[in-house]
C-alpha cells in the first residue's frame, strides 16, 4: 500500500504537473477529481477520475487540494474555499515528500532563490553524476518530479532526487524536510503574488524551516533578506550545518569554466559544490566535472563570434537584479579598444519593476543600450546621458540590426532584458530563440565558436 492507497484529493490546474499530480495519484490508488477551467474531457486520465471544479464541492472527506503553482494563492477563492473545510492546499512537491517513505532509501536535495536556481540544480546534477552518484533532477527545472522515472533501489540510499523550487512551490509544501537546501539570493520579484517582499522572502525561508536542526543549508548571497534567513537557521542548528558558501575557495579557478563565467556563476559554483561535497562528492570529482558542465540555454549563452564579436543570449534575465551580473561579466579592458566599455545592451520587454534597479551600478561597462518593448522608451529615458549612446527600437531585430553594426571586434553584443517577455513573446525561452536565430544562427546550444 502506498502513501496515497483509497484517499481523496481534487486537483486544480491541468497542465503538465497537474497532469503528472493526477496520473501519480491513480497509479498509487487514490481518488481523484480533477479540474482545470480548459475543457480536460478528452485527457487520458479523464475516465479515470471526476471531472468537477472544487469550489463547487464539499471538501469534507478530502486529504488536500492540490493546486498548480501557477494559481495565485493571494487572489484565487480556492484558499478559503479549503481553509473552511480543514483541508491542506498542497503541490506536487508536497505529494512527492508524502511519497518519500514508500521509495528505496535516497537523498533530497532542495534548491531556491531568485536568481541562479536553474543553474545551480542543473550544475549539482551535472557534478553528481560524473562522480557517480545516482541523482534524478526535478520540480521547476524540465519535467515535474512526479512523471519521472524514481531512483533505482539499488543505489544503496546514495542517490539523489536534485528539486528546484519556486516560491510559489514552496507555498504549497509542508513536509519536505530536504537532507541538504540552498538558497541562492533573495531580490524583489513576483511581487504580484505577495503581499510586499517580506511575504516572498519568509516564502523562500520555509524551505529552511521545514528542515530538522541537524541537516544542511547553504547560502550563496547572504545580502538583506537572504541573510535574515540564514541568520535564523544558524541560531537552530549545530556548527556547521547553516552557513554562508565560501567563494574565496573557487575565484582562483573559475577561468577554466567556459560555462560558468561571471561573479553570479561563482556564487552558483559555491553553491552547488557545497551541496555535492555534503552527499560526499570529493574535490577532485568536482573539479573533474565543472570544465565539462554546459549551462542551461537563454542564460548567459554565448551565441556565436562574429569578427571578434560575441553574441550572448541571456533572455532568461527577466529581472534587473539577474541582468546585473550579466552586466557585470564584461568589464571594460585596457587590452580591448583601449578599456573603452565594450558591451552593447539589448534591453527592455515587459518591466517587472519601475527602474533598472541593480544594472545601475553596473552602467560603466555600456558601450551602448538598445531598447525594446513596451518598458523601451522608459528605460532610453533612464539612461539618456548616463551612457555614451541610447537607440530606441521597438523590436528585437531592429536592436540586434544596429548594434551588430555599431560593435567593433573586442565588444559583446548582450541580450539580456531584465524584463519579462510577454509583451512581445510567449516566454523568455521564445523571445531567446527569437535572438538566437536574428543572429543567424540557430545552431543546436554550444555550437558556436568560443
Ligand atoms: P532561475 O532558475 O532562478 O531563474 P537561472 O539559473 O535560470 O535562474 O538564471 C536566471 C538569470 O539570472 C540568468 O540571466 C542568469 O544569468 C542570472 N543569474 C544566474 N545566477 C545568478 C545569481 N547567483 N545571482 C544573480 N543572477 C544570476
Amino acid at each position: 500500500s502506498t502513501a496515497f492507497a483509497g484517499k481523496r484529493y481534487a486537483v486544480l490546474g491541468l497542465a503538465r504537473s497537474g497532469a503528472a499530480t493526477v496520473e501519480a495519484l491513480l497509479a498509487s490508488g487514490a481518488e481523484v477529481t480533477a479540474w482545470d477551467r480548459q475543457d480536460v474531457s478528452r485527457e487520458p486520465f479523464a475516465d479515470r477520475c471526476a471531472i468537477a471544479d472544487p469550489l463547487d464541492l464539499d471538501l469534507n472527506g478530502f486529504a488536500g487540494v492540490v493546486v498548480s503553482p501557477g494559481v495565485p494563492l493571494n487572489t484565487h477563492p480556492i484558499k478559503p474555499h479549503a481553509e473552511k473545510f480543514g483541508v491542506p492546499l498542497i503541490g506536487d512537491i508536497e505529494l512527492f515528500a508524502l511519497a518519500r517513505g514508500d521509495l528505496p532509501d535516497h537523498k533530497v536535495v532542495g534548491i531556491t532563490g531568485t536568481n541562479g536556481k536553474s543553474t545551480t540544480t542543473a550544475l549539482l546534477h551535472h557534478i553528481l553524476e560524473m562522480a557517480g552518484l545516482p541523482a534524478v533532477m526535478g520540480g521547476n527545472i524540465g519535467e515535474p518530479i512526479l512523471s519521472r522515472e524514481p531512483l533505482s533501489p539499488n543505489t544503496n540510499g546514495a542517490g539523489a532526487y536534485v528539486l528546484e523550487l519556486s516560491s510559489y512551490q514552496i507555498d504549497l509544501t509542508q513536509s519536505l524536510a530536504c537532507d541538504a537546501a540552498a538558497l541562492t539570493n533573495i531580490t524583489p520579484d513576483h511581487l504580484d503574488r505577495y503581499n510586499g517582499f517580506e511575504d516572498y522572502a519568509s516564502a523562500k525561508g520555509r524551505l529552511f524551516a521545514m528542515q530538522k536542526t541537524g541537516q544542511f543549508a547553504v547560502f550563496g548571497s547572504v545580502e538583506g533578506a537572504a541573510g535574515a534567513v540564514m541568520h535564523a537557521e544558524q541560531a537552530r542548528r549545530p556548527a556547521g550545518r547553516a552557513g554562508p558558501a565560501d567563494l574565496s575557495r573557487f575565484a582562483p579557478l573559475q577561468s577554466e569554466w567556459p560555462s560558468l563565467q561571471g561573479p553570479h556563476n561563482l556564487e552558483n559554483v559555491a553553491v552547488a559544490v557545497a551541496l555535492a561535497e555534503e552527499l560526499g562528492v570529493t574535490e577532485a570529482q568536482w573539479r573533474h566535472s565543472l570544465p565539462r558542465f554546459r549551462n542551461l540555454p537563454h542564460r548567459m549563452e554565448q551565441i556565436c563570434e562574429e569578427a571578434g564579436v560575441i553574441f550572448i543570449n541571456d533572455s532568461k534575465a527577466t529581472n534587473p537584479a539577474s541582468t546585473a551580473p550579466a552586466l557585470a561579466a564584461f568589464p571594460p579592458a585596457k587590452a580591448i579598444r583601449g578599456g573603452s566599455p565594450r558591451v552593447h545592451w539589448i534591453v527592455g520587454g515587459l518591466a517587472k519593476e519601475d527602474g533598472l534597479g541593480e544594472c545601475e551600478a553596473m552602467l560603466g561597462n555600456v558601450a551602448a543600450a538598445y531598447t525594446v518593448g513596451e518598458a523601451g522608451p522608459r528605460f532610453a529615458e533612464l539612461l539618456e546621458g548616463r551612457i555614451p549612446r541610447v537607440e530606441k527600437c521597438e523590436l528585437v531585430s531592429e536592436a540586434v540590426g544596429r548594434a551588430r553594426k555599431a560593435a567593433m571586434a573586442g565588444d559583446v553584443v548582450l541580450f539580456s532584458p531584465a524584463c519579462a517577455s510577454f509583451d512581445q513573446f510567449r516566454d523568455y525561452e521564445k523571445r531567446g530563440e527569437h535572438f538566437r536565430s536574428l543572429v543567424g544562427v540557430i545552431a543546436e546550444f554550444g555550437d558556436c565558436a568560443p
